[in-house]
């Protein structure tokens, strides 16, 4: 019977180096052809409907090196064509005419790519692994590094400056306008991510969870990221044109952070983004995974020249244990919505002492994207919804969506509860001192000391005061300590070393 369908699809050829020849990586989608007209586009082809990029993500193909190319159909002519990479010939793609069940086909050179692969074989020299720091030098925070290799250009963060308020700096207006192959984003702290949703000319990595919180944190500012951002996946190398990077999941207070290492060309450069060892996630266990050498490591270095402490998140949850027990009155916590690991700390300190746990609305679908073991309502007994305010629109909904919540009314009714509260909470605070004696009660502050100076912080910690609250500091770093730095160069034996998201000083 005559043959009914149209087959198209792209591929790579990858040198099979035991039997000699091609092995092939192939995607194939096949059309009636009876209604093969309407679907050529203006060149009277049938194409594959997605490009290499989209079928390369997240998977260990080199997208630039090994020679690639695709199968369309030509309407006009009855006849299947192949564009394929400058080094392939038709007798090099048997196989594929198997793969796609088609009997012939016309082979025309890719004008417009050339592979590493074949431009090695014409001796084209292979370009190296080169870096360039934009900023995050000498300040904790904001990182823009540029890593490149040959034609391909790649940035690693997207930061946004923490003093400059709503202002783009120039640094900020460049890279934004800079034409990068793609964008990789280690986690969602501002000073890393901040400018996310700025830049969509280029795919922007970032890890899964991640992205589902990034995505919740602009829903609720009524805004979309856009359709650009991807996601990378722990321990799965990923190319992006001839540089190879492969993520490693490490601690750090934001969920889902990762340390990023780009191989290109023989070369090698391992950059930490933000990390710790003292989180709950095994310092040890990472260390094992990562190379045990590099060329170049670009680690953070935020308590570099400090004696912040450093203790353990179960260290930091024993001691919110013993303050939750020294009275029956209730307890806050001033902390960020974002770290996770602290949300976790404080529920099971609270569980342990019989409390319930107020989770205001944004706190509560932070922890619902990041999902799993993290204490949230409607998922966790004993933890309810609570809003500060009146909200609308896509706010209101988002309150909706909770099941388990209290009003002002419900909270002042008891007194054994620990609630999570946020500088732009004091009018709220005020508000259940009138309906309840909170006096008494503890305000934990648990976030990083400089955030003191901020005024919305100081009116805060002030109005806690005024209405009898005790304010006692329980926060560990976030940062990985000055000696557990000096683990992580021990193990990967850089040959070259550079502090970045530091105020150290530096040679
Ligand atoms: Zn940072
Ligand atoms: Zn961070």
């Amino acid at each position: 019977m005559e043959q009914k369908f149209v087959r198209v699809g792209i591929f790579w050829a990858i040198p099979d180096e035991e039997e000699g020849g091609w092995k092939f990586e192939a995607y194939q989608k096949s059309y009636p052809f009876s209604a093969a007209k309407q679907l050529a586009n203006e060149a009277g082809l049938i194409e594959y409907p997605f490009s290499h990029f989209d079928a390369w993500e997240g998977k260990d193909v080199p997208f630039d090196f090994y020679p690639r190319g695709r199968i369309a159909y030509d309407v006009e002519c009855g006849v299947h064509r192949i564009f394929a990479d400058e080094c392939l010939d038709l007798d090099d793609l048997d196989e594929l005419f198997d793969f796609y069940d088609i009997e012939d086909a016309t082979i025309h050179p890719d004008k417009s790519y050339v592979s590493m692969f074949a431009k090695r074989k014409r001796g084209v020299p292979v370009p190296k692994l080169e870096y360039r720091i934009l900023r995050g030098r000498d300040k904790i925070g904001e990182n823009l590094i540029e890593i490149t290799s040959g034609e391909t250009r790649v940035l690693v963060e997207l930061g946004k400056a923490l003093d400059g308020g709503e202002e783009t700096s120039d640094m900020e207006k460049q890279v934004l306008s800079t034409k990068y192959d793609a964008v990789i984003v280690s986690h969602y702290h501002a000073d890393h991510a901040g400018l996310i949703g700025q830049k969509r000319d280029c795919p922007v990595f970032v890890g899964a969870g991640a992205r589902r919180i990034l995505d919740m944190m602009s829903a609720y500012d009524g805004k979309t990221l856009g359709d650009n951002i991807k996601t990378y996946r722990d321990g799965q190398p990923m190319w992006v044109g001839n540089i190879k990077i492969t993520p490693y999941l490490c601690d750090h207070s934001a969920y889902d952070s990762y340390m990023l290492l780009f191989e290109a060309g023989g070369r090698s450069l391992l950059y930490t983004g933000d990390f710790r060892f003292h989180g709950r996630k095994n310092g040890e266990k990472l260390l094992e995974r990562l190379p045990k050498h590099v060329n170049t490591l670009i680690t953070e270095g935020t308590n570099v020249g400090s004696d912040k402490p450093c203790f353990s998140e179960r260290e930091l949850e024993m001691r919110a244990v013993e303050l939750m027990k020294s009275t029956d009155k209730p307890i806050f916590i001033l902390q960020s919505a974002s770290n996770i690991d602290r949300i976790v700390s404080f529920y099971r300190a609270a569980k342990r002492t019989g409390r319930i746990f107020y989770e205001d609305v944004y706190t509560s679908h932070i922890a619902a994207a990041a999902g799993g073991s993290i204490p949230r309502p409607d998922f966790f007994k004993g933890v309810y919804a609570f809003t500060p305010r009146r909200v609308t629109g896509r706010r209101r909904e988002m309150l909706f969506e909770i099941e388990n919540k209290r009003g002002i009314a419900g909270i002042s009714k008891g007194d054994q509860y620990v609630m999570l509260v946020r500088p732009s909470m004091t009018a709220y605070l005020k508000k259940l001192a009138q309906r309840a004696d909170i006096s008494g009660g503890i305000l934990i502050y648990s976030m990083w000391s400089g955030y003191r100076e901020q005024p919305s912080v100081k009116q805060f910690l002030d109005a806690a005061r005024e209405l009898g609250l005790t304010e006692r500091t329980l926060h560990t770093s976030g940062h990985a300590s000055a000696q557990d730095i000096e683990k992580l160069k021990l193990h990967v034996h850089a040959d070259e070393t550079v502090i970045v998201h530091t105020s150290a000083e530096q040679k």
